[in-house]
């Protein structure tokens, strides 16, 4: 699978440049020499491939591994960036009132359920320091997310947080210029906002989520 062939490579550059090395003759990416490293094509067998996943460093301090969960058709996915404390204990994502704020979100905005929609977040398992989230996590993480896009297929996906923003688009501009654009894709529209929990660090910024999520409403 491509994104995960893509994953393993660029986890293996960003250890070479993490030793320092500043060229590398590794040679030219070619999918034939790869083994088959394919990722399943049904949600319940990627879910199982996760939960066993060592592919990085944060697989040797997680509890569980926190799998997206959620509508396998939904129209609308919500991805998170790094799932919490809590989320690791238990292996679901968006618990705790970050979590609470987001149903509230799609209930009384949306006037959806939780259970209409798909909620995932960029990384799988736990960082200990969420601020210490390094790029070669994000990049090999990605490839179990773009397949859980791919399978989904929702219409709307809606990224929460710049982390989610950044590494979903590979475009790092400021969330704030971008929040609430619809974004076109080929087979989706994205539309970027702010995480829930930042929202309950920064209540006054409420006002800007509720107009992000009229927008998806009108789009629904
Ligand atoms: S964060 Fe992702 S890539 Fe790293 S061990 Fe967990 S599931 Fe695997």
């Amino acid at each position: 699978m491509k994104n995960l062939h893509n994953a393993l490579r660029l986890k293996q550059l960003y250890q070479l440049k993490d030793l320092g090395y500043k060229y590398t003759n590794i040679k030219p990416f070619s999918y034939a020499d790869q083994n088959p490293l394919e990722l399943p094509n049904s949600l319940k067998t990627l879910k199982e491939q996760a939960k066993n996943c060592h592919l990085c460093s944060l697989s040797k301090s997680r509890t569980n591994v926190v799998f997206g969960e959620g509508n396998e058709k939904a129209t609308v996915m919500f991805i998170g960036d790094v799932p919490l404390a809590m989320e690791d204990n238990t292996g679901q994502p968006f618990l705790g009132r970050g979590g609470e704020m987001l149903t509230a979100m799609i209930e009384k905005v949306l006037g959806l359920s939780r259970s209409d929609v798909y909620v995932t977040n960029l990384l799988k398992c736990h960082p200990l320091n969420t601020q210490e989230v390094h790029e070669t996590q994000v990049h090999t993480c990605k490839a179990y997310l773009f397949k859980e896009m791919e399978l989904i297929q929702a219409k709307i996906v809606v990224t929460l947080g710049e982390k989610a923003y950044h590494y979903v688009t590979n475009d790092f501009t400021d969330l704030k210029e971008v929040r609430g654009t619809i974004i076109q894709n080929n087979s989706y529209v994205l539309v970027p906002t702010y995480h829930p929990n930042f929202l309950l660090k920064n209540p006054s910024l409420k006002k800007e989520v509720f107009m992000d999520l009229q927008k998806i409403k009108e789009l629904l």
